[in-house]
């Protein structure tokens, strides 16, 4: 991380401090900043050349729990300066770094959320995201944050899960609030006000309805592969080579890998194939994933008895 001293000075940017530059995107610097005189004393600032964005327009009008919120938008003659909520646990990418895989309570606790946002993103907004990925999901960190596996599975990782414990208790819950960021790619499909696909009134083709659903399996096809990663540490879709990876992905050719998929339930994998399913047609939409019997065990309080 960058000292202090090496921060930038953005012109217009007088009325915050920033504190220390937070993620790497590929089209933007994010920094951690106070702000004098807001209604947060910190919020997360993304730096983004004029030429490289157009997303705010999306953000500016959703609301929901588990989405960035889009505190404030300015600019310089250079520069577009978007005011985040500050999510001081950061990438979601991280916490699997550091903790190998979750639980599947955890994942389930995790993937749920972020489907939360997706339902209210497809079936409320009409916003497909398009960019769906670990480093784009950050957290909340409140109440508690594990810095252990529950289980170790392999001799190879037994020396990670061993690492610290369960700051602040209560064992198998969660690590807190998840929120989706990074509407660089987003898209209204369309328009919530009049309910129709955009620009388009009454006499929308066939391939126009068809291309909406399209884009929203797009979304549903990456919270399978988060999903999967999740789970198992490691995502469904992996090569050293571009195009082999892209054939692997266009095949749908992944697989529950042994020893490391053996103690993950068939329910959760039932769950996974739904998601990776190479037609977009058959795929799983938001609603189905949600009825899904390993989503809707998280319904049942675990201390139930059985
Ligand atoms: P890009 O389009 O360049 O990928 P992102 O919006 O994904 O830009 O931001 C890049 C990184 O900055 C994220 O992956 C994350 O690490 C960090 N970041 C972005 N927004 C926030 C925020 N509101 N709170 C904390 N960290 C953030
Ligand atoms: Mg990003």
């Amino acid at each position: 991380r960058e000292s202090k001293g090496k921060l930038p000075r953005y012109p217009g940017l007088e009325r915050y401090s920033l504190v220390e530059k937070m993620g790497d995107g590929a089209f933007s610097n994010v920094y951690r900043a106070r702000d004098r005189e807001g209604q947060f004393e910190e919020v997360a600032i993304k730096v983004v050349r004029k030429f490289e964005m157009n997303s705010t327009q999306i953000m500016r009008n959703l609301d929901h729990p588990n989405i960035v919120k889009l505190v404030e938008f300015s600019e310089s003659r250079q520069y577009y300066y978007i005011i985040l909520e500050l999510c001081p646990g950061g990438e979601l990418f991280h916490q699997i770094v550091r903790l190998t895989y979750f639980s599947e309570d955890l994942s389930r606790h995790v993937i749920t959320q972020v489907a939360k946002s997706l339902e209210y993103l497809h079936e409320v907004a009409g916003v497909v995201h398009r960019d769906i990925k670990p480093e784009n999901l950050l957290f909340y960190p409140t109440p508690f944050v594990p810095t252990r596996n529950p289980k170790p599975k392999g001799p190879e990782d037994e020396d990670k899960a061993d690492e610290g414990e369960f700051i602040k208790g209560q064992g198998a819950g969660g690590i807190g609030v998840v929120k989706i960021a990074d509407f660089g790619l987003s898209k209204v499909i369309w328009d919530s006000q009049t309910m129709t696909p955009c620009g388009t009134v009454g006499y929308t083709a066939p391939e126009i309805v068809k291309d909406e659903r399209y884009s929203k399996s797009v979304d549903m096809w990456a919270l399978g592969c988060v999903l999967y990663t999740l789970l198992c540490g490691f995502p469904p879709f992996y090569d050293e080579s571009i195009q082999v990876l892209t054939e692997k992905v266009a095949r749908g050719q992944y697989t529950f890998l042994s020893p490391w998929w053996d103690d993950i339930s068939k329910s959760a994998q039932d769950l996974v194939s739904h998601l990776l399913t190479v037609d977009p047609e058959k795929r799983y939409d938001i609603i189905q994933f949600l009825n899904h019997p390993w989503i809707r065990e998280a319904d049942e309080p675990t201390y139930a008895a059985h």
